[in-house]
């Protein structure tokens, strides 16, 4: 479990996209979160 964590790629620190369920790194296509929900503090 790792807490800090900024809202970024954990493989290159991109921007992530949250679109349908799924959330993806839109600059190298990592999938980070599909189908799953997550109330996190944000
Ligand atoms: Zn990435």
């Amino acid at each position: 479990m790792s807490q800090a964590r900024s809202s970024g790629c954990p493989e290159c620190d991109g921007r992530l996209s949250a679109d349908g369920g799924e959330t993806v790194c839109t600059n190298c296509g990592l999938v980070v979160a599909e189908n799953r929900i997550d109330p996190g503090p944000e």
